[in-house]
């Protein structure tokens, strides 16, 4: 007879309560929630990272209790009367694939946007591009910078051409940052793709990506039939794209809070 060794049979066994043993999705290597978390949910093991939720990505990143969110109420509309759309987008206790805010970081003030991929797939829409361009404006005002972690498969096809000119209105707003002499960090996680990497993911004054983050514009298999070649090894991965000078640097995300209060530092004193 096979057992199967999961999480749920270990506590049984070990009489410990359910929850507080955890699993690599990706090699099934099985730890404690606990030594998970402190490990910035990455498996000690095979190095996968883990997806973070908004609110454990500003854990990992920001000041304790220094994030409050802004424009939390804005909400899409199915203008389109895309079918189903209206009940994903009043999804359970989120309210859209990003979520902005105030924040500190050792100290230092910023605007930070979070995307959320467990939200329809990161994908953006009307209220992604909105929160983010109110964020840059909150910024220019404060005169902080702005730090954006991507995680996203795209436009979001439910809300057409709309979603489509959110690349341009993004876009816009993140150079008036330059024009008033504020940096725009941008940090990019698995995986960021589409219409994402195509406008403001790739518009940093420096592009951070987390290890081994799938990166591109369009799949690899679309892009090997268009151009009837093989892709090589690693292609759309962080660090081809940091050798290749589309990413500036890959960091891990253990060191990820401390890289950001290096460039916001550097930025700081111009
Ligand atoms: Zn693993």
């Amino acid at each position: 007879m096979e057992i199967e060794v999961t999480a749920e049979s270990i506590s049984e066994k070990k009489g410990l309560p359910a929850g507080i043993w955890t699993k690599c999705k990706k090699c099934e290597h099985i730890l404690l929630q606990r030594d998970f978390e402190e490990n910035f949910m990455v498996c000690p093991k095979c190095e996968y990272y883990t997806r973070l939720s908004p609110s454990q990505r500003i854990a990992f990143t920001v000041d304790e209790g220094s994030f409050k969110e802004i424009n939390a109420n804005l909400r899409s509309v199915n203008f389109l009367n895309f079918p189903e759309y209206t009940e994903k987008i009043g999804m359970a206790g989120l309210s859209d694939a990003i979520v902005t805010g105030e924040a500190k970081i050792n100290g230092y003030n910023v605007v930070i946007a979070i995307m959320n991929f467990s939200f329809m797939g990161g994908s953006m829409g009307a209220v992604v591009g909105e929160r983010i361009v109110r964020a840059v404006e909150r910024a220019l005002k404060k005169k902080w910078h702005v730090i954006i972690i991507s995680s996203s498969g795209g436009a979001r096809m439910q809300e057409g051409i709309l979603s489509l000119m959110q690349m341009g209105k993004t876009s816009a707003a993140l150079v008036k940052l330059a024009d008033n002499g504020l940096a725009y960090i941008s940090v990019l996680t698995d995986p960021t793709t589409g219409g994402v990497a195509a406008s403001y993911a790739m518009l940093g004054d420096i592009n951070i990506a987390e290890p081994k983050s799938l990166i591109g514009f369009a799949g690899p298999r679309v892009i090997e039939q268009t151009i009837r070649q093989q892709l090589p090894e690693g292609f759309q991965l962080s660090e081809f794209l940091e050798k290749h000078g589309m990413v500036d640097i890959v960091v891990e995300r253990k060191d990820m809070k401390e890289v950001l209060t290096r460039f916001l530092k550097f930025f700081s004193n111009k």
